[in-house]
């Protein structure tokens, strides 16, 4: 797993516009004890954590990695990966975090090539989607390709309020903007309820 090279602002302290650090003037707290993802080794225990990483560790994050890689190592997973793999499914999801494409069918890495992007769209000027399905078709000869949308998609909420996100992100949105604009009633009248309640925004 690569290394993270970017963290969330809380408790990476702030800094002002000038870019320079700002000191506080509160008194240092107590020093955390350390983490189980700061001991040396592999906790092989550490994949099934409760709760969330630890924002503040992004170490616990490859400890983690170590740990999966431990126990997939122990099922002969890299074994059998490293002789190639052959997926029958293109998946083709929303980058939401909440919708992870092998998880939520059940199926384990390898059997499902994905490409997943905002609001799970297919464009024909997106050469890195088009690429993907170029080389599924082709090079994998997948049977299937399955476009998955979500409720409660921001994707398709942002897209369809009055508000400029700024580009790039504006630009991408436009692909929802323009489909809504243009075919919104001939896609309630004859899609499916679910597409219909999706471009809603419910
Ligand atoms: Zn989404």
């Amino acid at each position: 797993m690569g290394r993270a090279m970017s963290g969330s602002a809380k408790g990476w302290g702030s800094r002002t516009d000038a870019g320079n650090p700002i000191i506080s003037d509160e008194t240092p707290k107590k020093k955390a004890q350390p983490t189980v993802s700061k001991v040396m080794g592999v906790d092989a225990d550490y994949w099934n954590r409760e709760g969330p990483w630890d924002e503040r560790d992004l170490g616990s994050l490859l400890n983690a990695n170590k740990a999966w890689a431990q126990r997939m190592k122990g099922q002969g997973f890299f074994e059998q990966s490293s002789k190639g793999h052959a997926p029958k499914i293109l998946w083709i999801g929303c980058s939401d975090a909440r919708v992870p494409a092998n998880e939520i069918i059940g199926e384990s890495p390898g059997n499902v090539f994905v490409h997943r992007n905002i609001a799970n769209q297919v464009v024909n000027t997106d050469f890195n989607c088009m690429s993907v399905i170029q080389y599924a078709v082709d090079v994998l000869q997948v049977k299937h390709i399955i476009v998955c949308g979500h409720y409660d998609c921001g994707g398709v909420k942002a897209a369809l309020v009055n508000m400029d996100h700024k580009s790039p992100l504006e630009n991408w949105l436009r692909n929802i903007r323009n489909i809504h604009q243009n075919y919104f009633e001939e896609l309630a009248s004859t899609l499916s309820v679910y597409i219909f309640v999706n471009f809603r925004g419910i």
